[in-house]
């Protein structure tokens, strides 16, 4: 939130958010900790670590070897699976009560889903997918520096009102630390109360599925599908056409989410980040989300119904009108070619 000289003054040290995967402390969270330390002994704080979770185990102690000096413990069956919703209500109010003057999340897919809610929710800046991070020891401003305009230029953003400071860094960035198992810390346990969970989607069940190995990254040509297939049907229809022209199938997050193709297909900001010599984007609005995971494609073709959409703007080619109508007549024509 916005705060004033004096309110700044009101938070303090330095937070981390650890992930855990299937009881085990994600070497990430160990490299958050690398820095978070580094920070903390310049602005002489203390390093702390939320774990949201459930059968955590000897998380915490090992935390605390690695650099913790309080580690909060959020242990609920309800956290088994994870809840971007209810992961974000927990940790807005652990903010509110504790009040850190800097977190530090990972930029892994987990990470992106989490960290941007809980910065929009308690209004605070962040800067996402940082390679170095730096602190002014008087002021507490923490130094964020990524690569701005395409990692033509790295750029050090401030944010200079706002408290708490976000950032994010991507898992490898940053060195863990040779951990210390003398090292001693204080857990804090912390529950999941009642408004944490209230109005919040429930997960009842996690669905290992089998997914492709589509490896968007390499492909040359994509053609992305949206809202708009309408289910797995539509999507093999681009499958039939992405197989004439030598390209691969990618996915908005709602199709996705919508379980019609798997997660390895997603683009955008939680998804792949792909830079195809051709995108053709087919019934994809264009949201911010997506156009971070493909906007820097050589040739984008749009197909929308909507020519007012944020991708038919983008496109380098914009084509109105009803893909199911548009791509199997391009499938025809090119299967005509192919038999002339
Ligand atoms: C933290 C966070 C992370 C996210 N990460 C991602 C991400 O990684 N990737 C991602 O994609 N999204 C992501 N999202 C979601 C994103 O905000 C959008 O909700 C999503 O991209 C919308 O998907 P869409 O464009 O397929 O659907 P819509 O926005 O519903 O667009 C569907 C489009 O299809 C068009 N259409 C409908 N029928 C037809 C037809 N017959 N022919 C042609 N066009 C038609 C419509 O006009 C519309 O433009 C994220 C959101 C959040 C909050």
């Amino acid at each position: 939130m916005k705060v004033n000289e004096y309110e700044k003054k009101e938070y303090r040290n330095i937070w981390t958010i650890s992930e855990i995967l299937g009881g085990e402390v994600l070497p990430v969270s160990f490299e958050l900790l690398g820095i978070a330390r580094e920070l903390a002994a310049k602005r002489a704080c203390e390093v702390w670590t939320v774990v949201l979770g459930s059968g955590l185990g000897g998380a915490a102690e090992s935390l605390i070897s690695y650099g913790a000096d309080r580690v909060i413990l959020v242990e609920d069956p309800r956290l088994g699976a994870f809840n971007d919703e209810l992961e974000c209500h927990i940790l807005e109010r652990l903010t509110a009560k504790y009040r850190p003057e800097i977190m530090l999340g990972a930029a892994t897919n987990r990470g992106r889903a989490l960290i941007p809610r809980l910065a929009g929710k308690i209004e605070a800046g962040l800067t996402a997918d940082c390679t170095a991070l730096a602190i002014d020891p008087e002021t507490g401003e923490l130094l964020q520096t990524r690569p701005a305009f395409g990692g033509n230029i790295m750029a050090t953003i401030r944010s200079v009102e706002y408290r708490p400071q976000m950032a994010t860094v991507r898992p490898k960035v940053m060195r863990a630390p040779v951990p210390d198992l003398n090292r001693t810390g204080e857990i804090i346990r912390e529950e999941t109360v009642p408004e944490d969970a209230a109005g919040i989607k429930e997960i009842l069940r996690v669905v290992e599925r089998k997914e492709s190995s589509v490896n968007l990254s390499e492909a040359q040509i994509i053609v992305a599908g949206g809202r708009a297939m309408g289910g797995p049907a539509g999507f093999q229809l681009l499958e039939d056409f992405a197989k004439r022209i030598g390209g691969a199938v990618g996915a908005s997050r709602a199709a996705v989410d919508n379980g019609w193709i798997g997660y390895p297909h997603q683009v955008g900001q939680t998804g792949a980040t792909v830079q195809a010599d051709v995108y053709i984007a087919c019934g994809i609005s264009g949201q911010i989300q997506h156009l971070i995971g493909m906007q820097s494609c050589k040739t984008i073709i749009a197909i929308d119904v909507d020519d007012t959409t944020p991708m038919m703007k983008l496109a380098d080619i914009a084509v109105k009108g009803d893909l199911f109508e548009i791509i199997p007549s391009v499938i025809n024509e090119l299967d005509e070619r192919v038999r002339a």
